[in-house]
C-alpha cells in the first residue's frame, strides 16, 4: 500500500470520528465520548495531512502550530459563560484560513490550465463565504463581549444595501467562472464580501448573537467544503458538510424555540427597546421572602421542579444548586430540573452546566415534559431565569418574546424566583410572573443565595 492509500485510510478513519462524534454529541450522557471521538478525528485529519508526499519542509507548519497553540489554549480556557463569543472566534480564525487558502489558490492558478470553470466556482464560494464569515463572527464577538454595542442598528434601506453587496460579489464570482483571469475583479469580490459580513451583523441585536453564530458555523463549514473541492480533498467536503449542516439544523432548533423565522432573526432588528414595555406606568407590587421562609417552604414539600436560567451560568452557582437537590432529596422532596432549550445564553448551557456539578441525568427534563409536571408541582424554583418563564409569550402579542415556549411555572402551587433585582432578562421586557399572588421574589446573587437555602435546609432539618 503506497503512502497515498495511507492517507487515503486514515482521512476515512477520521470522516467516521466526525460522523460518530456528532452523534454521541447529541445526547448528554454520550457527550463526552463525542468531544474525544471528535478530538481523535481531528488528530488524524492533521496527522494523514502531514504525511503528503507534497511537503517539501515542516518548518512554516511548526511555526503556525506553535502560533495556533498560543492562541488556541487561552481561548480553550475562557469561562463558560463566554463560549458563545469564543464559538465566534474559532469560526473567524477557521473562515479566515479558508479564505487565504483560497485566495492563494486563485493567485497560483488563475490564468493556467488548472483553473477549470468548476474549480474557479467552488472557489469563488469559497472565498465569499470566508471572508464573510470572518468579518460577521469578529462582529459577533464584539457584540458578544460588549465590545461593541448590543442593540441593533438599523436605517433606511439597509436591507437593500446589504443584500445588493453580496449580490455584486456573488456577480463577480459568477463572471470569474467564465473569465478567471480579472485579478483586480477577484480582490473587489473578496473585498465585498468582508464589507458585508460587517453589514450582516449591525442591525442584528446582541440577544440573537448565538442564533447567528450557529449560522455561521454552517457559513464557515461550507466554505470548508468547496474548498474540499478546490483542493481535491475529499475530508474537507465531508467534515466541511457536516458541519455546515449541523450549523444549519442547530439554528433551526434555536428559532424553533424562540419561535422566529430566520428572516425575523437577520432582519428583524430584534432586542430595540419596546415602547409599550417602556411605556405603561402603572405600579404593579411583589411579594419577597427571606432564604429561612423559602426554605422553609422548600423544606415541606413533596415535589420541587427547579427551573435553571443565564442567572445561573453567571453566578457559577450549579455546584450549590447540586449541594440543595441533595439536602431536599435527603427530606424526601422530589427534586426534578426544568430545561428549557434556549435557556441561557448557549444551546445546552443548562445541561453542560448540571452535568458539571453531577446532578442526575434522569433529574433533567425537557420542555412538554417539564411543563406536564409543573401543575402537580408545591414549587416552581427559577434560578437566574426569566425570559424562558414569562407568561406573556403565551398570550400577549405585543411581547417581543410572544409565541416562544416557555416553561409553565405560574402553573405551580408556588413560585420562588431568585434573581438580583427586578431587571427584565434578555429581551429587555417585564415578567409578569413576578407580580402573582403565590410568586415569591427571592433576591440576591443565585450562588449565595441557594448557599443560604442550603444551610437553612439542613439546619431546619437538624432541629
Ligand atoms: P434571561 O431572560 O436572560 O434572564 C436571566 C436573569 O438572570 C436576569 O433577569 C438577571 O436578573 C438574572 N441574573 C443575572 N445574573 C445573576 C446572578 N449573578 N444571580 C442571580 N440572578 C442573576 O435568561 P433565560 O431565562 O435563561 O433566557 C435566555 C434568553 O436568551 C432568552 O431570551 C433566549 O431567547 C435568549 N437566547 C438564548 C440562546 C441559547 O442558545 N440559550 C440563544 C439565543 C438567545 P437580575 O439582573 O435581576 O439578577
Amino acid at each position: 500500500m503506497g503512502i497515498e492509500h495511507g492517507i487515503e485510510l486514515v482521512y476515512v478513519l477520521s470522516a467516521v470520528c466526525f460522523i460518530l462524534a456528532l452523534y454521541w454529541l447529541s445526547a448528554v450522557p454520550t457527550a463526552r465520548r463525542g468531544v474525544l471521538t471528535g478530538v481523535l478525528g481531528m488528530a488524524l485529519a492533521v496527522g494523514g495531512t502531514l504525511l503528503k508526499p507534497e511537503i517539501v519542509s515542516y518548518k512554516w507548519i511548526a511555526v503556525a502550530f506553535v502560533i495556533g497553540t498560543v492562541i488556541g489554549v487561552p481561548m480553550a480556557m475562557m469561562p463558560m459563560t463566554a463560549v458563545p463569543q469564543r464559538t465566534a472566534l474559532s469560526h473567524a480564525f477557521g473562515a479566515l484560513a479558508a479564505a487565504l487558502v483560497g485566495t492563494t489558490e486563485y493567485f497560483l492558478r488563475a490564468g493556467t490550465p488548472e483553473m477549470d470553470r468548476f474549480t474557479m466556482g467552488a472557489l469563488g464560494l469559497e472565498v465569499i463565504l470566508g471572508f464573510l464569515t470572518f468579518t460577521a463572527s469578529l462582529m459577533a464577538f464584539g457584540k458578544l463581549q460588549e465590545v461593541l454595542p448590543q442593540r441593533p442598528i438599523t436605517y433606511k434601506g439597509q436591507n437593500f444595501v446589504n443584500l445588493g453587496m453580496l449580490a455584486a460579489a456573488v456577480a463577480i464570482a459568477a463572471y470569474l467562472v467564465v473569465a478567471p483571469g480579472s485579478r483586480a475583479l477577484f480582490l473587489l469580490m473578496s473585498g465585498l464580501a468582508l464589507v458585508f459580513g460587517v453589514l450582516l451583523i449591525i442591525p442584528i441585536g446582541g440577544a440573537d448573537m448565538p442564533t447567528v453564530i450557529s449560522l455561521l458555523n454552517s457559513y464557515a463549514g461550507l466554505s470548508a467544503a468547496a474548498m474540499g473541492f478546490v483542493l481535491n480533498n475529499k475530508l474537507l467536503i465531508i467534515a466541511g458538510s457536516l458541519d455546515g449542516s449541523s450549523g444549519l439544523i442547530l439554528s433551526i432548533i434555536m428559532c424553533k424555540a424562540m419561535n422566529r423565522s430566520f428572516t425575523n432573526v437577520l432582519f428583524g432588528a430584534f432586542g430595540q427597546v419596546a415602547p409599550a414595555a417602556a411605556a405603561g406606568g402603572e405600579q404593579k407590587t411583589h411579594r419577597s421572602a427571606s432564604a429561612e421562609e423559602a426554605a422553609s417552604i422548600l423544606a415541606n414539600s413533596s415535589s420541587v421542579m427547579v427551573v435553571p436560567g443565564y442567572g445561573m451560568a453567571a453566578a457559577q452557582a450549579q455546584h450549590k444548586v447540586r449541594e440543595l437537590y441533595d439536602a431536599l432529596t435527603r427530606q424526601g422532596v422530589r427534586v426534578k430540573f426544568a430545561i428549557h432549550p434556549v435557556a441561557g445564553r448557549m444551546p445546552g448551557h443548562m445541561n453542560v452546566l448540571l452535568a458539571e456539578a453531577d446532578i442526575p441525568y434522569d433529574a433533567l427534563l425537557e420542555l412538554e415534559e417539564a411543563n406536564s409536571e409543573l401543575p402537580q408541582c408545591d414549587v416552581a424554583l427559577v434560578i437566574g431565569a426569566n425570559d424562558v418563564t414569562n407568561p406573556a409569550a403565551r398570550h400577549d402579542k405585543a411581547s417581543p418574546i410572544y409565541g416562544m415556549p416557555i416553561i409553565d411555572t405560574d402553573k405551580a402551587r408556588t413560585v420562588m424566583v431568585i434573581k438580583r433585582s427586578m431587571n427584565p432578562g434578555f429581551a429587555g421586557v417585564d415578567n409578569e410572573l413576578y407580580y402573582l399572588d403565590r410568586t415569591l421574589m427571592l433576591f440576591g446573587d443565585a450562588k449565595s443565595f441557594v448557599g443560604e437555602l442550603v444551610k437553612e435546609v439542613d439546619a431546619q432539618s437538624a432541629a
